[in-house]
């Protein structure tokens, strides 16, 4: 038994590249969670022949459930339920009480808008009246913006959700609750699936360490694993079924062994979130030169950052680094911007300035010119500094280009932070 599904993601506008595309991927996550195999996700415009022609290479392929995206709104150009409905062969019929709660929701909408221009109400609800035609018998599925969506039960079962990811992902939500989509995705395995993320080993030695796994855990084809390089960090996702649970414990137990010092999330859990954790009751501050506000920015991302995130420095400039966070200019000229004194400097210059009790401080190297044989493109130095006189200081050599090196950057300074925080 198993369950396979497809993705039709529509709109010329993702076609095109001009957006990039967040729901396929998003509803790829969900299905995989499910259990339920994904077969494709395909991307067409928004001409009803080439989404049917989706459809129908889909159903050819023989999917138990298709999860459509886009092209329920209210223009002539949003023609996704009417080409469901005839890949279906049903007739699009007028769903009246849907009509009406769409002009319930309508309502304080329209009164947002007033004077010229404006349109009038009569001519939305014409307009709206095309999105409460719905496919004969289908399942709706409540709008969270104006656009309803439908399951149409079959072979293939399908779901056709709106564009926008705010209103799909708590639609796709309510669809799994469906019987039409239960009664399709009934086949599926059931899996578990765990993260773990580490940080500080190459791509090489895990995948060493993945070989010697196969040869001395039994169960170890049981085991689903996907190793990928995310923002400096290895995660390994594993899923497998619940009775391969002994051999993803002999997994976690090979990882640990080997790699202990290096493993931070057994639970999938992020950097982000741990290190915000681990800030509770403390007061940071950032001094910043070739990230430029970019860790600061990280760790305002955070829900509740305000609670211990005093502030930042942006002192790119030497003259910003002595001006505002009184490093001294002699220790500039000696060592030079980028140096572990002048990353200390910095550090311990944010602690006075923001009265916090912890710092970090950051400086190097982003290209593409500015290197030397001494200091390539790519050297980045960090430093810690707590308020009772803890310092963490780093040298770091980072690949890639610019952008990957200041980005990169940030996560080495999320993990020192956790470092000098969880050695507190
Ligand atoms: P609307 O009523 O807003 O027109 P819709 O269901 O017709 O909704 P689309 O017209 O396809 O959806 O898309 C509306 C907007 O939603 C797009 O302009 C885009 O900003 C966003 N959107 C649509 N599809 C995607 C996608 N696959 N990934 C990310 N954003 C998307
Ligand atoms: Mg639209």
């Amino acid at each position: 038994m198993s369950a396979r599904a497809g993705i039709v993601v529509t709109g010329t506008e993702v076609l095109t590249g001009r957006i990039a595309d967040r729901n396929g991927p998003w509803l790829a996550d969900q299905l995989l969670e499910l259990g339920v195999e994904l077969a494709h996700i395909t991307i067409c415009g928004d001409r009803p022949a080439d989404i049917e022609a989706q459809l129908r290479f889909l159903a050819g392929a023989g999917v138990d459930l298709i999860v459509t995206s886009g092209g329920l709104g209210p223009t002539a150009d949003d023609l996704t339920v009417e080409t469901v409905s005839r890949f279906c062969g049903r007739d699009l019929v007028l769903d009246a009480e849907l009509e009406d709660r769409i002009a319930e929701i309508l309502k304080p909408m329209m009164a947002r808008y007033t004077g010229p221009g404006a349109p009038d109400f009569a001519t939305v609800r014409a307009a709206n009246r095309k999105q409460a035609m719905v496919p004969a018998g289908a399942t709706i599925l409540d709008p969270v913006g104006t656009a309803p969506g439908v399951v149409v039960a079959g072979t293939p079962t399908v779901v056709v959700l709106p564009g926008p990811p705010r209103e799909l992902q708590p639609m796709w939500h309510k669809a799994i609750g469906t019987a039409a989509v239960q009664d399709a995705i009934a086949g599926r395995t059931r899996y578990e699936q765990q993260t773990v993320r580490m940080f500080g080993l190459p791509e090489s030695g895990l995948a060493d360490t993945l070989r010697h796994a196969q040869q001395t855990i039994a169960d170890y084809n049981r085991l689903e694993i996907t190793t990928c390089l995310r923002r400096g960090e290895l995660e390994i996702v594993t899923r497998y079924e619940p009775d391969a649970a002994t051999a993803y414990a002999q997994l976690i137990a090979l990882l640990r062994q080997r790699h202990g010092g290096k493993v931070f999330s057994e639970d999938g859990s992020l950097i982000d979130d741990l290190v915000a954790g681990m800030l509770a009751g403390r007061w940071i501050a950032t001094a910043e030169s070739c990230t430029a506000g970019m860790l600061a920015a990280r760790l305002a991302d955070q829900p509740g950052a305000s609670q211990y995130l005093a502030g930042g420095v942006v002192s790119y400039s030497n003259n910003a680094k002595s001006e505002l966070l009184a490093v001294d200019a002699a220790l500039i000229a000696e060592h030079g911007a980028v140096s572990e004194p002048v990353a200390e400097a910095m550090a311990a210059g944010a602690l006075r300035r923001f009265g916090a009790d912890t710092a970090v401080a950051i400086t190097g190297i982003a290209g593409p010119g500015g290197g030397t044989p001494d200091k390539p493109v790519g050297t980045v130095c960090f430093c810690v500094a707590l308020g009772d006189g803890t310092l963490l200081t780093r040298t770091t050599r980072l690949p890639g280009e610019r952008a990957d090196i200041r980005e990169r950057s940030t996560t080495v300074a999320m993990h020192l932070l956790r470092r000098a925080l969880s050695a507190e």
